[in-house]
């Protein structure tokens, strides 16, 4: 159970995150659903995990930003006086082949996948340290673990996030802090509603479990490594994408 925890959930109006956000309110966390355009979006997370009983507040902010992200986190212990969660969840993609691809959409992706995370990290391991435990969990990809074709800056920022996990479990564990990853497969959100049906159904032809997966899939395993019971995890990289990466 998660109760007096309070946890902050990248990229938490929809989508994955929306679920994750669920998922540690359920368990009785007080979630900050962390935006970056979705307003409207966040709201209504937030009025619809409050009306299942759970605690939750939308907090805007860009974590591609450095400032932003150390007020954000600023403002979170000046309020709460802890954080005992952070789950990287924030992410977009600008998907072309290598030789088509441009800088600015390398460095789109690049920014918000990995070098949020790296800020979130910094900005929460702070207080973490000092409370000598805590829980991050990335969103990674199999995208990260095996490389997919016309995903070169998408890969690639999700592969440096499961380097950036596996040094944060290094550098945090002698005080009681896990950093884990979770790589997901295809799931059915926003994001890969924009895939045409041919790329879907050779996508689904790769899965052994023969279906896309559903937020709750993510959520189910990040809530499992955001919980005391997996303390003894950490650097550890959970594909969770119908057998896929396998
Ligand atoms: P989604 O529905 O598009 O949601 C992504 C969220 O990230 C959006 O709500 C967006 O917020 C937020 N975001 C993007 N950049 C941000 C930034 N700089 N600062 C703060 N928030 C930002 O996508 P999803 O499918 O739920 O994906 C969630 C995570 O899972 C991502 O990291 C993604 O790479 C990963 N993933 C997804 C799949 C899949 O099949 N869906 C597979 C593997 C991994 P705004 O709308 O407010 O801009």
């Amino acid at each position: 159970m998660l109760e007096n925890k309070v946890a902050v959930v990248t990229g938490a109006a929809k989508g994955i995150g929306r679920a994750i956000a669920f998922a540690l309110a359920s368990e009785g966390a007080m979630v900050i659903v962390n935006y970056r355009g979705s307003h409207s979006q966040a709201e209504e997370t937030v009025k619809e995990i409050e009306a299942a009983g759970g605690k939750a507040e939308a907090y805007p902010c860009d974590v591609a930003g450095g400032p932003a992200v150390e007020a954000f986190f600023s403002d979170i212990l000046n309020r709460y006086g802890r954080v005992d969660i952070l789950v990287n969840n924030a992410g977009v993609t600008r998907d072309g082949l290598l030789m088509r691809m441009s800088d600015e959409d390398w460095d789109q992706v690049l920014d918000a996948n990995l070098k949020g995370a790296f800020h979130c990290c910094k900005w929460a391991a702070k207080a973490m340290l000092k409370q000598k435990s805590g829980r991050i969990v990335n969103i990674a990809s199999v995208s990260g673990v095996m490389g997919n074709a016309g995903q070169a800056n998408y890969s690639a920022s999700k592969a440096g996030l499961i380097g950036l996990t596996k040094s944060a479990a290094r550098e945090l564990s002698s005080r009681g802090i896990t950093v884990n990853a979770v790589a997901p497969g295809f799931i059915e959100t926003d994001m890969t509603a924009k895939l045409s049906d041919r790329v879907k159904e050779a996508a689904t032809g790769q899965i052994p479990l023969g279906r896309f997966g559903n937020p709750e899939d993510i959520a189910a395993a990040v809530a499992f490594l955001a919980s005391d019971q997996a303390g003894y995890i950490t650097g550890q990289v959970l594909c969770v994408d119908g057998g896929m990466a396998m």
